[in-house]
């Protein structure tokens, strides 16, 4: 094996780490069955990933000595981490993982104003490199969440339309956090919610899922086959202004009919004549409150949810998912938005009684985009393109 090219090496450890992550832990002769790789193939990489603290045995049911062949080994608790940050209008926010996908710390920090946002992002970064540095941690990598559009170089936001962050200056403060030249990546925040939630949330078991967030905007990430669905810019999934709901609704991008002008925070708030108060989640669970007690807002939420669910039935034409997961403002809401949608989506799912995709609630909370940064920064490591073995 130590003749073997340094690529072959690499690709070989990254199915290893890519098997115990997905599959869970496994003996040596386990891993040598579901990799196709010789034992004594696996047994040099495994013991190459001991030695650098990226995976350890588990403790035996019998007693045994360790190393010995029947031990089973596993990914959590390793030194190698992903990070994920999130910035947005009220909070910046970071998620460390291991490869086992088990968070190690969160940190979230209120932002004042949005003028201090990429300031704040560029403290936090410096605050978790040095934790990281303490409890002798390894980044392999991370990824900044944020509400816009990137490019597909993953790094230059185009159109943050409520935060002022043009160019690479996110990816290049924490670049400089990290002691990095041009490693951080930038994602959509609603991408990474999905991936997050289809590796560790309400989607695990299937690789198509459709992930809607709801704040004031809406907007989509999409998983197909296992995958971030980017389109040919980096921008599918903008789909809170295709022309869905009700034509007269004054949309915030100065268009009329748009969808998120009618499934939206505000459209939800004017449904229901509920003022804003505090977050989009706080404004929800509010609202969610009053329904208890108000036939009035019931039927508010429940018409929200009907132009929810015919946009469902739209995009899921398109896309097929096996699944929709609901996020942001919609999950306080629960039934009362989800039947609704879920009735419409019968409806419009023209598939001659074979079913409809899936829905179901977010189940990550707003830690959901951070989280996903932190997985898309770990993805290198389960590709090979990151070695963790020098
Ligand atoms: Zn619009």
């Amino acid at each position: 094996m130590a003749d073997a090219p340094e690529s072959l090496r690499r690709r070989n450890a990254a199915a290893l780490l890519r098997t115990l992550r997905y599959d869970g832990p496994a003996s040596r002769a386990e891993l040598a069955l579901r990799t196709g790789l010789a034992k004594a193939t696996v047994g040099t990489i495994a013991g190459g990933l001991e030695e650098a603290g990226v995976l350890r045995g588990l403790e035996q049911v019998r007693s045994g000595e360790r190393g010995r062949p029947g031990q089973r080994l596993t990914l959590a608790d390793g030194r190698p981490v992903g990070v994920g940050f999130e910035v947005n209008v009220e909070y910046v926010s970071a998620v460390v993982l291991d490869l086992s996908g088990s968070a190690r710390f969160e940190i979230t920090r209120p932002v004042s104003e949005v003028a201090a946002v990429a300031a704040a992002l560029g403290a936090l970064a410096d605050e978790v490199a040095a934790r990281l540095a303490a409890e002798s941690l390894h980044p392999v990598g991370a990824a900044v969440a944020l509400p816009g559009l990137v490019d597909g170089d993953d790094r230059t936001v185009v159109w943050t339309p409520n935060l002022d962050l043009p160019g690479t200056g996110v990816a290049e403060a924490v670049d400089r956090a990290f002691g990095w030249s041009s490693r951080t990546r930038v994602v959509n925040d609603a991408d990474c919610a999905a991936l997050a939630e289809v590796r560790l949330g309400a989607g695990r078991g299937t690789d198509h899922l459709l992930y809607l967030t709801g704040t004031v905007g809406i907007g989509a990430g999409i998983v197909d086959d296992g995958r971030l669905l980017r389109g040919a810019r980096g921008f599918a999934g903008e789909v809170g202004h295709l022309p869905i709901g009700e034509p007269g609704a004054r949309c915030g991008c100065g268009r009329t009919g748009c969808w998120e002008a009618s499934v939206g925070l505000h459209a939800l708030l004017a449904a229901v004549g509920v003022d804003e108060c505090g977050t989009p989640l706080e404004t929800a669970a509010e609202v969610a409150r009053r329904a208890e007690t108000s036939s009035g807002v019931r039927a508010g939420v429940a018409r929200i949810g009907q132009h929810l669910g015919r946009g469902l039935g739209i995009v899921s034409g398109v896309l097929d998912p096996h699944q929709i997961v609901l996020g942001g403002y919609f999950v306080p809401l629960g039934d009362l938005v989800l039947a609704p949608a879920a009735a419409e989506l019968d409806a419009a799912v023209a598939l001659g009684g074979r079913g409809r995709p899936a829905l179901s609630l977010g189940q990550l909370g707003t830690e959901a985009a951070a989280t996903g940064a932190a997985e898309r920064a770990l993805d290198d490591v389960f590709s090979g393109e990151v070695d963790l073995l020098s």
